[in-house]
């Protein structure tokens, strides 16, 4: 594919680069990646690609832009919020460059449409949030032959590698060949990240995506690298194929793509969980109610409930003997997570008259008192 005037003028700087120079620019042009979310990673990866001018970008998301994804996806602005995020990415990146396509899927990534999608792009940059995608992309990606341009983050620590480039290359599964426990894995929300955090990594996967398509330098395929933010440091570990892979390995136990559908810990609802519009009924007519609040101190000083007894989850055991045994204790959380191990705790101590709420304070700011901040 040749490039008229003004892509040459645009280009200037990749073509100045004897390693890119105007056929690796051709060839990025007649070149498409795909990206899996187009959130804190998705938005970085999807703006450099954009600019850097790979000819087709396929964007799939089914999420809104929300206020809190301001502090670090950095496509979106105030008014974008409560808009289709893959369609507010796609303005802004024609916006970027008006000379490559962007296709967007305004849908959820899943085994019905993974393998189509893989097929249609000869990159994969990932940029989910969460290990059911994170799967069946790896897993997708090794039976469709696509380099995945792989990135995850959690607070301030990130994750970077290259699955499948080759037939020679590790996968995901290799080093993690199955998915943890789903009660295990905290949400996404219930933990924080430093917003410029994904900002470094998703311009790793641009990078990466790039070397890949132009077949450049040395890639992150069988190296695993990590960056600390607090440290400022990045370190790596050799990923070699590993024998025992059950999807690349010797022998093979995943022979066919399977959804990995895997609930936060605070999506699981259980029989002794409340809902907050049913607690705030129950408390209206109820003086038996106990509330307990298991986060942090600094956590109370941005919102809590009326009347809630402040205990954090650490020293939830300490307290156990002293808990009324008549009342009905309700505890909750921000999300409903450490509400639940606290729950755990107490039964442990012959504590039976306990209830968690569902999706924590932050459930109750959404469906009952719509006026309480939220973080
Ligand atoms: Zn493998």
């Amino acid at each position: 594919m040749s490039l008229n005037k003004d892509e040459i003028t645009h280009y200037s700087r990749h073509l100045l680069l004897e390693e890119v120079g105007k056929s690796g620019q051709e060839k990025l042009k007649s070149s498409s990646v795909l990206i899996i979310g187009g959130g804190g990673l998705g938005c970085p990866a999807a703006l450099y690609l954009a600019a850097a001018g790979v000819g087709k970008l396929g964007i799939i998301d089914f999420d809104t832009v929300d206020v809190s994804n301001l502090q670090r996806q950095i496509a979106f602005s105030y008014d974008d919020v409560g808009k289709p995020k893959a369609e507010q990415l796609k303005a802004r990146l024609q916006g970027i460059n008006p000379h490559i396509q962007i296709v967007t899927y305004q849908d959820r990534f899943g085994i019905d449409n993974a393998e189509m999608l893989f097929n249609e792009y000869d990159v994969v940059v990932d940029g989910c949030d969460n290990f059911g995608t994170r799967y069946l992309s790896n897993d997708t990606s090794f039976f469709t032959k696509t380099p995945l341009i792989f990135g995850a983050i959690h607070r301030f620590q990130g994750q970077m590698s290259v699955f499948n480039q080759t037939q020679e290359s590790p996968c995901y599964r290799c080093l993690f060949p199955e998915p943890p426990d789903a009660g295990s894995i905290p949400n996404c929300a219930e933990a924080g990240v430093i917003g410029v955090l994904p900002g470094v990594v998703g311009s790793i996967q641009a990078t990466e995506a790039i070397k890949v398509l132009l077949g450049l330098g040395e890639s992150l395929s069988g190296r695993f690298m990590t960056y600390d933010a607090m440290t400022m440091r990045f370190s790596e570990f050799k990923l070699g194929k590993n024998p025992g892979c059950p999807l690349c390995g010797e022998k093979t136990t995943i022979k066919e793509l399977k959804e990995t559908e895997l609930l936060c810990a605070s999506q699981q609802i259980q029989n002794d969980d409340v809902a907050p519009a049913d607690l705030a009924v129950e408390m209206q007519s109820s003086d038996k109610i106990y509330l307990i609040d298991v986060r942090e101190e600094f956590e109370w000083d941005i919102c809590k409930l009326q009347d809630s007894n402040q205990i954090p989850l650490r020293m939830i055991e300490d307290v156990a003997s002293v808990l009324p045994k008549d009342k009905d204790i309700v505890i909750y959380c921000h999300h409903g997570i450490r509400s639940r191990q606290a729950i755990e705790m107490l039964k442990k101590h012959g504590l039976k008259n306990l209830r968690n709420l569902t999706g924590g304070i932050s459930q109750w700011a959404e469906e009952v008192d719509t006026d309480m901040p939220q973080y």
